[in-house]
């Protein structure tokens, strides 16, 4: 872990729709640990699945944090200019023999898996027969059993077998698009990224993350997954819904929704204005 380096942290919204209050809560919770630890606090724009993306969706939660009083550093990346450089990652793991084509179809990975903790284990069909380039469909990482452990800054010591757990799982879809798990490891090694604090629900993704930048060489950050808001159905919201959008034109009970939802222990911040409610909550270091 980076402990030595100073704080860089990130919050990477997917513009599928407006911001929500889980995302919210992510936004908020980063924002803090990085202020606290005196560090950075980037914003990058997960846009690597362009069949999500919603039109303006992007400058509409940019709008909505700006409202809320968040302040990034630098320009804000956008994954989906980033493509060549997903590429050539790609490449370099195909070169090292790390990854291979695969050409199964969905139907034909179901007639033959069994269940892991986030759908089909790839029963890795492709890893020995090697389909040619003409048929393949997507490109996978070669994984392997050694538990990957992390010590979870909210969760505490996590492990997970990635190969029986998960499978040689998809680091450039059969679309054409680079993966978020592939994204997402290279972008936070270039923005030299040393702390991500998000939702609970990429908790069971951060050790393929990890794994990746083992093989890769690249340095881990330190990981935090704080809880999801969830809706009346104990489902996540997601912006894809619709769900519960943060209101720009009235910031301050936005912001005391996350500070509730994050910190119920603590005192809500008395505070009339959004750069009050943020002196108060930096002040508080909860
Ligand atoms: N883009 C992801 C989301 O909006 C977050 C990914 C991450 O923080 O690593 O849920």
């Amino acid at each position: 872990m980076n402990t030595q380096k100073r704080y860089r942290g990130r919050f990477a919204p997917s513009p599928s729709g407006p911001l929500h209050l889980g995302s919210l809560v992510a936004a908020m919770a980063s924002y803090i640990d990085a202020k606290k630890n005196d560090g950075s606090w980037l914003v990058r724009m997960e846009d690597v699945d362009e069949t999500r993306t919603v039109p303006g969706a992007s400058d509409d939660i940019l709008r909505t944090l700006e409202q809320l009083g968040f302040e990034w550093e630098g320009a804000v990346i956008l994954q989906s200019a980033r493509k060549d450089r997903y590429a050539e990652v790609i490449a370099q793991l195909l070169d090292e023999g790390r990854a291979y084509y695969c050409s199964c179809s969905r139907s034909e990975i179901a007639r033959s898996a069994r269940r892991g903790i986030e759908g089909w284990v790839y029963p890795g069909t492709c890893r020995t027969s090697r389909p040619t380039i003409t048929r393949a469909k997507a490109i996978r990482l070669i994984t392997h059993d050694t538990p990957i452990s992390f010590v979870d800054g909210i969760k505490g010591v996590q492990s997970q077998s990635v190969e029986s757990e998960i499978g040689d799982f998809i680091i450039r879809r059969a679309d054409g698009f680079a993966a978020y798990q592939l994204a997402v490891v290279v972008d936070d090694f270039d923005q030299d990224i040393t702390h991500v604090v998000r939702g609970e629900d990429l908790l069971t993704s951060t050790p393929r993350q990890i794994l990746l930048q083992q093989i890769l060489q690249l340095p881990s950050p330190a990981y935090a997954h704080v809880p999801l808001v969830l809706d009346r159905e104990g489902r996540k919201l997601s912006k894809q819904d619709q769900a519960h959008p943060v209101s720009k034109n009235d910031p301050l009970p936005a912001l005391q929704d996350a500070w509730r939802f994050l910190y119920p222990e603590q005192a809500l911040p008395d505070a009339g204005s959004v750069e009050e409610f943020w002196s108060y909550a930096v002040w508080s270091q909860p």
